[in-house]
């Protein structure tokens, strides 16, 4: 896809690019969705990762379509909730959801959980990587996966996850199963790229004198750590200068030193949910 000016993308390994942030609209309800989409897209976010979980997969749909932009300009991911695993259930949920969005194919299309419980995963990833080749999923990837569900999958199918998003915060860096998926091509996206708000970013070692030195907010500056270490991000928000603000992480460096300082913030604080636990 067309990346906007000035920012960041990676490729994934089916050779397309992905803007390296966008916005997630986790908690976002359906009713303020649609104009948050909207802010976001006039703002210049090219990048809008949803879920049918999330229950608002229409708002941004009407978003989409009322913003006039160009389907191929925009990157769109979704999620396949945990009770829609399964060889028959994922292609209706693929379906539902592209309905809802008013898309005829997603971005990027990811199984949410594992849900090692249900022991579905391994044939859900089997009906994405179809739903791959009917065109409806640009790319393919997972949520939540450690090391041991990756190696399933990668056994059982044929075609390599394009997208593992995990949760990753400076307090959480997720350094061993990162080190396990990304020489695989299998790029990294970071939920909860802020710590879902659930600590306080200020009392992290040092970020507040580094966002003082830099002329930054400490989020901008956690927001860069991410781009620099070459994840995805889409930090949420509901208020538009935030979006502003959040966006506006392109035109600074942080020097070797600097992203050391926040490498060093890592203290394997997870502030949501085990993979293995997340069997809903
Ligand atoms: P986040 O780390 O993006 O934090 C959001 C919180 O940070 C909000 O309370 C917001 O008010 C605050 N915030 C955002 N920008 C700020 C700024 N500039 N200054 C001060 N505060 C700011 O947490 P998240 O929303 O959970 O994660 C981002 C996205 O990741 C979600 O919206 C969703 O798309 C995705 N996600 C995926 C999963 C998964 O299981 N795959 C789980 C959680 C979230």
């Amino acid at each position: 896809m067309k990346i906007p000016d000035g920012q960041l993308s990676l490729t994934l390994n089916t050779g397309d690019t992905i803007p390296q942030l966008g916005l997630g609209v986790f908690k976002v309800d359906d009713d303020v969705c649609e104009q948050l989409v909207l802010d976001a897209l006039e703002v210049g976010y090219r990048h809008i990762d949803t879920a049918m979980i999330y229950r608002n997969e229409a708002a941004v749909g009407r978003a989409l379509a009322a913003s006039g932009i160009a389907r191929d300009e925009i990157f769109v991911t979704t999620k396949l909730w945990n009770s829609d695993q399964g060889t028959e259930n994922t292609p209706v949920a693929l379906q539902t959801s592209l309905e809802l969005l008013g898309l005829d194919y997603v971005d990027l299309y990811l199984i949410h959980w594992p849900a090692p419980l249900r022991d579905d995963y391994v044939a859900t990833w089997l009906a994405l990587e179809e739903l791959h080749a009917q065109g409806l999923a640009k790319a393919i990837g997972v949520s939540n996966f450690e090391p041991e569900h990756l190696e399933k999958i990668m056994e059982a199918g044929s075609i390599t996850p394009a997208i593992n998003q995990v949760e990753l915060h400076p307090a959480f860096q997720q350094r061993t199963p990162r080190a396990f998926q990304e020489p695989l091509g299998i790029i990294t996206e970071a939920w909860g790229p802020l710590g879902q708000g659930k600590y306080e970013l200020s009392e992290l070692p040092g970020l507040v004198e580094l966002a003082k030195a830099k002329g930054r907010s400490i989020q901008q500056i956690v927001l860069r750590w991410h781009l620099q270490e070459g994840v995805v991000v889409f930090p949420k928000t509901a208020r538009k200068e935030r979006l502003v603000e959040n966006l506006s992480v392109f035109d600074f460096d942080l020097t070797a030193e600097e992203m050391d300082i926040v490498a060093a913030m890592d203290i394997n604080k997870r502030v949501g949910t085990h993979p293995d636990d997340g069997n809903w």
